[in-house]
């Protein structure tokens, strides 16, 4: 088996299983993420292959993104507070 890269703007992961015409490759995250996004909607076929082609478009938010982004303010300093501490 070769590598089969996701198709998905900004994600590099090459373990997928899930090829989808028109789209092609899709990892397990970004189907996942599709998922959530569209949790309990119900759509036809052919709309769900339309978003999930803008879906696919859309750049991937890797982890470690959403973690610097919920991590608590109270750690977070400015530059300038930065400097006030030397
Ligand atoms: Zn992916």
């Amino acid at each position: 088996m070769g590598v089969m890269s996701c198709f998905r703007n900004n994600c590099d992961s090459i373990m997928c299983d899930t090829w989808v015409e028109p789209v092609g490759y899709i990892c397990y995250e970004c189907k996942t993420e599709f998922e959530n996004k569209y949790a309990g909607r119900k759509f036809s076929r052919e709309k769900f292959l339309k978003k999930l082609q803008k879906f696919m478009d859309s750049p991937k938010v890797y982890d470690f993104d959403v973690d610097t982004l919920s991590e608590c303010d109270d750690n977070k300093i400015t530059a300038e507070e930065l400097w006030k501490r030397y």
